[in-house]
């Protein structure tokens, strides 16, 4: 990259598509013409061929490596985003049942997911937090689950609220827990074996939009129909390792180097954990102490590593914020519509003086202004 383009590169806090790491564009950049060893560039070639089969499934094992997930477990790159799995996992696990799927709704995307997979049968909502403006995460009294539930589904990190879970939510043996992780996967380890499926779209934490991975053990396979439509079968995919038909190779091939940029550069989930829980709390330590001039969304407990959501106390002056915070090189800060104010989104790639350059800004801000 030119010394000019980097030069030009704001904090840029875009909830997705979302940051990327420095290293992994430069790396992208270095062979876009020429991939070393391929004679041409990345997107120009099969997906069939030995130089891309590598491609895959060292993205593939090295997702694997960094989360620790067993033989037992698939690991599929999909297209059609977060959107299509929140009609794929009904579809597999629902369609034709009579068994109930029950859902966590603690924000927008839940939601979504809910709507969609009432299509496909039967569903409840085994928590709402609607009446609370989605602010929280049920603890485990808060709700029950069925025996015989067709699945239990929650999302981690709630993008637009800024709400995450600090661990899985309880559920029995007999259900299979369903996770849409979009935003926080990679953030951190997860203990997979308490998973049926963990799925993200790239475009937040893990890399470029267009490619999306599903985590699914290996006993959920077949549940679909032969009847499905072939993409919506996760068995076809599993089966033919991710190719049942063209996968999104550049974007696969991006993950691939942002997964070995966890492992080698930030040495591993535990330390990118502990990365991102300092990036947070400096902003969430800010929020606290002008609490007369920032409001947090998320309740103490609930508050996303990722999203950081606040408001100010009027809508002047969260444009002044927003127009000041540009001027400062602090792009991408306007919360989104449903929930307004402001959101930080501070992925694994956002760097730490990102987080702390924006941390200043806040504490100029509220002092001139409060
Ligand atoms: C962005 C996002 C989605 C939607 O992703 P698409 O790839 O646009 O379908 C779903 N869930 C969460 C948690 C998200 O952050």
């Amino acid at each position: 990259m030119s010394a000019t383009a980097t030069a030009q590169r704001v904090f840029n806090f875009s909830a997705g598509p979302a940051a990327l790491p420095l290293p992994v564009l430069q790396q992208v950049q270095e062979e876009l013409l020429c991939l070393p060893g391929a004679g041409a560039s990345v997107l120009e070639i099969s997906h069939r061929g030995k130089v891309f089969v590598d491609i895959i499934e060292s993205a593939e094992s090295t997702i694997r490596s960094l989360l620790g997930i067993s033989d037992d477990y698939a690991v599929l790159f999909l297209q059609g985003g977060a959107a299509l799995q929140f009609s794929m996992i009904p579809a597999n696990l629902l369609r034709g049942t009579d068994k109930t799927a029950q859902y966590l709704l603690t924000g927008s995307w839940g939601k979504k997911a809910f709507a969609e997979a009432r299509k496909e049968g039967k569903i409840e909502a085994a928590y709402d937090a609607k009446d609370s403006n989605y602010d929280h995460v049920p603890s485990a009294s808060d709700y029950t689950v069925r025996d015989d539930a067709a699945y239990l589904y929650y999302c981690s990190n709630e993008t637009i609220q800024g709400v995450q879970y600090d661990a899985e939510p309880p559920c029995p043996a007999s259900v299979p827990l369903v996770s849409d992780a979009s935003s926080d996967f990679l953030c951190r380890p997860l203990p997979i074996d308490k998973y049926g499926i963990v799925y993200a779209c790239a475009q937040k934490n893990a890399g470029p939009a267009g490619v999306t991975v599903v985590v699914i053990r290996r006993d959920l396979l077949d549940r679909g129909s032969e009847n499905l439509p072939g993409y919506l079968n996760y068995n076809n995919h599993a089966a033919a390792g991710s190719m049942w038909n063209t996968p999104p190779t550049f974007a696969v091939y991006v993950l691939g180097k942002v997964a070995r940029w966890l492992a080698d550069d930030i040495g591993g989930l535990d330390a990118m954990e502990k990365q991102n829980r300092e990036k947070s709390q400096l902003l969430y330590d800010v929020i606290d102490a002008h609490s007369d001039f920032y409001k947090g969304h998320a309740r103490a407990g609930s508050r996303s590593m990722m999203n950081v959501t606040f408001t100010l106390p009027s809508d002047e002056l969260q444009s002044k914020f927003l127009a000041s915070a540009a001027d400062h090189d602090l792009s991408s800060l306007k919360g989104h519509r449903s929930v307004g104010g402001i959101r930080a989104s501070i992925y694994n790639a956002m760097p730490r003086e990102g987080v702390e350059s924006l941390a200043g800004f806040m504490k100029d801000f509220a002092s001139k202004n409060g």
